[in-house]
């Protein structure tokens, strides 16, 4: 590219067209303003990739241990050891804050168990 004569303009001499500096400026905003929105895009994917998932008591694993979300539907037939004191927030396996309503639990893989929730594996916290 070079400067002609007549103008300030950068001319490319293998496409005989004339790219204004302006031109330059703005089609280089623009290129930062996609990669923002691609980039911006891509956060807000990974942001919902990492949402942790609610345990579904219909779910296999979490229906053979009995989870409910609420220890007071447990079935006591099924499950005679189990206590209406039992709750996920008092089981060692239970990570979550103690006034959070619900948090990961270790038999799910971190999935996200109720804090008034019960399964079979329960085991008083230490
Ligand atoms: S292992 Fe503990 S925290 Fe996890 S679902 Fe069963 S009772 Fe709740």
């Amino acid at each position: 590219m070079f400067r002609t004569a007549e103008s300030t303009a950068w001319a490319d001499p293998r496409q005989d067209a004339c790219i204004e500096p302006k031109e330059i400026a703005v089609d280089s905003n623009r290129r930062v303003f996609l990669f923002q929105v691609i980039a911006g895009g891509a956060v807000a994917a990974s942001n919902g990739a990492h949402a942790q998932q609610k345990v579904d008591p219909k779910d296999p694993q979490a229906a053979a241990l009995g989870y409910v979300e609420n220890t007071t539907q447990a079935d006591k037939k099924k499950f005679p050891k189990h206590a209406n004191d039992q709750k996920c927030n008092g089981c060692q396996l239970y990570s979550g804050a103690a006034s959070a309503k619900e948090g990961p639990c270790a038999v799910f893989g971190g999935k996200l168990v109720a804090a008034e929730g019960w399964c079979n594996s329960w085991v008083k916290k230490a």
